[in-house]
């Protein structure tokens, strides 16, 4: 026989996790389907960069501003439960320069003015300030910083567990590797049922947060209906280093700016993750291992200003990994109901460290009241509708990481 439910929600990264716990909090009976563990460490949920900002979305500003209330939406949560309970670390971010570097500098200051134009504090610190933030860091003597107070980043595993423990006390029950597999639909069009291995669940309301499976799951429910879930893989190498011998090495996110996007932050652990956009750039899409030449290159150029790294590399006492991002082809979130399959909503989006949980909090909204908040009405699956109905999902085992 099916268990009869409100909501079933499938995937089990931050998105998902974080609708079904605001989906109980206003009473409703939900199920979450996870394919693997919750603590999954191939899941991108768990094993990216985790860096809540809203200081490197300088390009659209209601996107900006998604990233900045979702940011604050994290201090709702750590009100709400204690903030090393949620793995929140604050600490800001540390933007720097060469002033000789012209070209970097100049981007520096016009990244500091579109901030604080923008109200999200970007301000400028002398190299003596930066000296006292980081006394680790060896700057060159005219470089210029840009500290971003508010930016902060998760331990993502940490946060998970405590929002499943908060949903489960408020009903909400977890299916951990028990993948979605087919679903029935209703004569109205909507989802009528959903089968695991585990037994079928009736529902009214289903919420697609699959992360790049998205496109494939929509596909099962009408191939015609993927163009409403474009959806591109998006590889990312990260190099993540034992602690040193003494006490860690940054105490915040760093970004040197005239260093190709090398991007740095602490492990909780008390090592350092290291993360490069132009390495990034530069991976082939099916990529499945880390190449040891990148992984070199993005140790090598964070020991220019972190030199007691060397020693740790010397010593082999790093690990990297490749993770793979779900980005919407206009690099937008898709948070809302899928057009002809009423009940049906989706939630995928890039940057879902520092939005997921408040996207979670609107997509319950919207489902409970029907008004899709102005947050996230430019967001609609819908906006697609114009595109060719043809399948966009990347071919089994092309980056794929859920198939
Ligand atoms: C290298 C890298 C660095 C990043 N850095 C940042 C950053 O600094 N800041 C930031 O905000 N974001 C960052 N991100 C992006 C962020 O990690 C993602 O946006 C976020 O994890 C997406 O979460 P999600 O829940 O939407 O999807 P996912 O984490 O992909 O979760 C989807 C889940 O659905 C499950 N699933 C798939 N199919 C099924 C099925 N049939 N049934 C049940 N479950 C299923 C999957 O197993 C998976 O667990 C980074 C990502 C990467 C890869």
């Amino acid at each position: 026989m099916a268990d009869l439910v409100d909501v079933v929600v499938v995937g089990g990264g931050i998105a998902g996790v974080s609708v079904a716990y605001e989906l109980s909090r206003l009473n409703y009976r939900v199920t979450l389907l996870s394919k693997g563990k919750l603590s999954d460490l191939e899941s991108p949920t768990n094993r990216g960069f985790a860096w809540i900002n809203g200081t490197s979305k300088l390009l659209d500003r209601d996107y900006h501003r998604l990233n900045a209330a979702g940011l604050e939406y994290y201090n709702t949560l750590a009100n709400l439960f204690k903030m090393e309970d949620i793995g929140l670390h604050l600490g800001g971010a540390l933007y720097w320069s060469s002033a000789a570097s012209e070209e970097h500098f100049a981007f520096q200051n016009g990244r500091s003015e579109i901030l604080n134009s923008w109200g999200y504090p970007a301000t400028k610190v002398s190299r003596a300030e930066m000296n006292i933030l980081e006394p680790n860091v060896h700057l060159t003597d005219d470089a210029q910083g840009l500290f971003m107070s508010q930016d902060r980043w998760l331990d993502t595993p940490l946060f998970l567990s405590k929002l499943k423990s908060a949903a489960s006390e408020l009903g909400c029950e977890f299916r951990e590797n028990c993948p979605a597999l087919s679903f029935s639909r209703s004569v109205d069009g909507s989802i009528g049922s959903v089968a695991t291995a585990e037994g079928r669940f009736t529902t009214r309301i289903l919420v697609l947060a699959a992360g790049l499976s998205t496109s494939r799951i929509v596909s099962q429910i009408d191939p015609t209906l993927t163009r409403f879930v474009p959806i591109k893989a998006v590889p990312g190498l990260l190099v993540e280093t034992e602690p040193p011998a003494t006490k860690p090495l940054i105490e915040r996110v760093l970004y040197p700016n005239d260093s190709g996007g090398l991007h740095l932050r602490p492990t909780v652990e008390g090592g350092v993750l290291i993360g490069g956009e132009d390495i990034d750039q530069q991976l082939a899409p099916e990529i499945k291992f880390p190449p040891l030449e990148y992984v070199e290159n993005l140790l090598a150029r964070s020991e220019i200003f972190l030199p007691e790294l060397k020693q740790i590399r010397l010593e082999n006492r790093y690990a990297s990994r490749i993770c793979v991002r779900s980005i919407p082809n206009d690099e937008m979130p898709i948070v809302g109901e899928l057009p002809q399959v009423p009940g049906t909503y989706i939630a995928v989006m890039h940057s879902g460290i520092t939005f997921g949980p408040l996207i979670g909090k609107l997509l319950a909204y919207h489902i409970h009241t029907g008004d899709m908040p102005e947050r996230t009405r430019h967001y609609s699956p819908a906006r697609f509708a114009a595109l060719t109905p043809q399948p966009s999902f990347p071919k089994s085992g092309e980056g794929d990481i859920d198939s």
